[in-house]
């Protein structure tokens, strides 16, 4: 529904970690490396001439990206914090009988790297952008595994999303519904100007084309939902035109 999103603009954890080990940052799931941990996917054998070596793992996380950045693109810088193998000991964790002190006795270091990850602009919720070479290191000559992220709509303010359409709920005087207005709406891309028929109900859809998300070279719509507010409070002179009207007015809702 469209509400999947609404978590104040943000998501929030994430999937829990499998294989468990790399952190990330700049994702927008987390402040902290500590409080999200990225999913590794799998590797696979390759074999050499000699001897078999192994390319790392894919490394998946999902990456949050605004409305605007996903209509636009916009380049992220996602850091990402991973156990390599320590240097001093080669791994093995021990500096002859005592445990290695660079590492602590666990034959890896954790190492952060930042990579600068290009959205795409004209892209949509689930969509899986795959870095190369930014996963796990390959061991025996391998080749590196790839950073798979997969694209997540953050929550917006004004729209909700559905595919490429979205959807903004707009706040009527009961004379605008009645009468008709000109207003002006938000759009991605700035404020336009929308014409209100006459008589339009409460729930009305008014489509103003091609404001929605980008996708494959298409631009979805956009649909303003109509909502009509009636003042819950009214001075004198305001309550004097509403008694004139409910006096005069031949208008009968309940009747045919
Ligand atoms: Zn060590």
């Amino acid at each position: 529904g469209w509400e999947a999103f609404g978590d104040g603009g943000r998501f929030r954890g994430g999937r829990a970690a499998r294989g468990g080990g790399v952190e990330f940052d700049g994702t927008g799931f987390s402040d902290f490396f500590e409080q999200f941990f990225g999913r590794q996917g799998t590797g696979g054998f390759q074999f050499d001439a000699e001897e078999m070596s192994e390319r790392g793992r894919d490394v998946e996380a999902d990456i949050a990206v605004t409305l605007e950045e996903a209509l636009k693109g916009s380049v992220r810088s996602v850091s990402m914090r991973r156990p390599v193998e320590c240097n001093q000991c080669k791994g093995s964790g021990s500096a002859g009988r005592r445990p290695c002190p660079t590492c602590g006795g666990s034959g890896h270091i954790m190492r952060s790297e930042t990579h600068q990850v290009k959205i795409p602009a004209g892209v949509t919720e689930g969509l899986r952008l795959r870095v190369s070479g930014k996963g796990e290191a390959g061991t025996g000559g391998g080749r590196p595994g790839d950073l798979l992220l997969t694209l997540r709509l953050a929550g917006h303010p004004d729209f909700r999303v559905q595919d490429t359409d979205l959807f903004y709920d707009l706040d009527l005087a009961p004379w605008e519904a009645v009468l008709g207005a000109n207003v002006r709406v938000p759009t991605l891309e700035g404020e336009v100007n929308i014409k209100i028929p006459p008589g339009t109900q409460a729930g009305a859809r008014l489509r103003v084309r091609g404001r929605g998300l980008g996708k494959e070279g298409a631009r979805g719509d956009l649909f303003v939902i109509t909502r009509i507010q009636v003042p819950t409070q009214v001075g004198e002179s305001d309550r004097a035109l509403w008694e004139r009207l409910a006096q005069n007015s031949r208008f009968k809702p309940r009747e045919g």
